[in-house]
């Protein structure tokens, strides 16, 4: 049987959002320069895409346009009653042209016609949820996600009239078992923290066509250069740009893309939620994302090397990395990843917590922080961090066992890694 929930279409098209009455162009962007790089590879587009050069001074670089308000003019106008303010620049909260300049830079690296950035990843994943559900609609998440958006989906949704149910990320069947009457969306992440199980984006992308389903994933701990899961089929994909895309720990902010027509969809949600992302905060991530593909690059041959060097080494227990054929995904990351495995490593050492904290102590160069995706490693244990509000019986339930560490590797040199793991694991047993 097929279980289609209309709901929220049929009231967007009977028009009674003031949105859908406007007549608007659904062009890609909206940008400043149109240089895409469509057809370019990630390094050139990491570069190149989006940037904006000052034609009055010929000054190189996007500038920082710090300002919160714009002239208006009778073409402004104009845009405004006729729905196009998204393509105007009227109020910084509504759209600037830094945030324009990074927006290109994501729509070129995720192949999407449209992107919005946020002050925060969670501003980019509540904004998005609010703006596609509908009161009365329900979501299939799982509980392998994010903390502060299971927090959302389990703690906000009933009070906004909407409901949650969670099924194992890896399992279809139990992800299409929760699907309801009343299911709007699948919100998945492409890679779960900490263990680091894969969904199987081309599956999740075929139940939402069987049951009418937006795809929503979470693509913060692959990033675009890993998977590009727009490609896949997948409706809206969000990342928090505090870690890998900006990669340097020195901002928050948040990245939603798809079609042009959901993104404007978003983009009301966003002025009244009021998650925009600083004009400051754009040029920082745009000259991140510069080096963006580079650093992926010298994430991901350090996490394969570093886990290939853990996994043989007698005091840890176990290693999860998708590009280990001990990993239980490993054929589907093949295909889903195609080499590119990401710079997380999860692992366990023997002696349980209590040696990992002692492991933490004695490494000089992982720094023991939460977070990830910074070009220095940082590690912590999930028992007290990530996976803290669960019970010890939970977190064993859900395979957080005793000694599991999670690393973020950065891009230091591999041989300083290597030597720095092996001296601290030396001493501590
Ligand atoms: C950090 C993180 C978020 C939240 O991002 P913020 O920028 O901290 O708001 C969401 N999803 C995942 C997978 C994350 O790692």
């Amino acid at each position: 049987m097929k279980k289609v929930f209309k709901g929220i279409e049929k009231k967007r098209e009977s028009g009674e959002f003031w949105l859908d009455q406007l007549k608007r162009k659904r062009n890609e962007g909206p940008f400043l320069s149109s240089k895409r790089y469509t057809g370019f590879s990630e390094s050139t587009k990491s570069v190149h895409a989006g940037q904006y050069n000052d034609p009055t001074t010929n000054a190189l670089g996007t500038p920082i346009f710090q300002c919160s308000t714009f002239s208006l003019s009778e073409d402004k106008y104009q845009a405004i009653s006729e729905g196009r303010g998204r393509d105007e620049f009227i109020y910084t909260r509504y759209g600037n042209p830094s945030q324009w300049s990074v927006q290109e830079k994501l729509s070129s690296l995720e192949n999407a016609e449209s992107s919005i950035v946020f002050s925060s990843g969670m501003a980019a994943i509540s904004s998005t949820l609010l703006a596609i559900l509908d009161k009365g609609s329900h979501v299939v998440s799982s509980r392998d996600i994010y903390g502060g958006t299971y927090n959302f989906l389990y703690e906000d949704l009933d009070r906004y009239g909407m409901s949650v149910s969670f099924a194992s990320p890896t399992d279809i069947e139990s992800i299409e078992a929760a699907i309801q009457e009343n299911t709007a969306v699948l919100y998945f992440e492409a890679l779960t923290n900490p263990l680091l199980k894969l969904i199987d984006i081309e599956e999740i992308v075929k139940l939402g066509a069987k049951y009418n389903l937006r795809v929503i994933i979470d693509n913060t701990f692959l990033t675009p250069y890993n998977c590009k899961p727009l490609d896949l089929g997948v409706d809206l994909v969000v990342n928090s740009a505090t870690k890998y895309l900006n990669g340097h720990s020195d901002l928050i902010g948040g990245t939603v893309s798809g079609s042009r027509k959901l993104i404007d969809r978003i983009w009301p949600q966003l002025l009244k939620n009021g998650g925009s992302m600083d004009p400051h905060a754009c040029f920082l991530l745009e000259r991140s994302l510069k080096t963006f593909a580079l650093r992926m690059r010298a994430h991901n041959a350090n996490a394969l090397d570093l886990a290939n060097y853990l996994e043989h080494h007698p005091r840890i227990k176990k290693v999860y990395y998708p590009g280990l054929k001990s990993h239980k995904q490993h054929e589907l990351a093949k295909t889903q990843l195609k080499g590119k495995n990401s710079g997380m490593i999860s692992f366990e050492i023997e002696g349980g917590d209590e040696k990992a904290h002692a492991l933490m102590e004695h490494l000089k160069l992982a720094i023991e922080a939460t977070s990830l995706g910074g070009v220095e490693s940082l590690i912590s244990l999930p028992y007290n961090t990530s996976q803290a509000s669960l019970t010890k019986k939970q977190q064993e339930k859900i395979g957080i066992n005793e000694g599991l560490i999670r690393l973020s590797v950065g891009i230091e040199d591999i041989e300083d890694l290597i030597r720095d793991f092996k001296q601290a694991i030396e001493q501590i047993f």
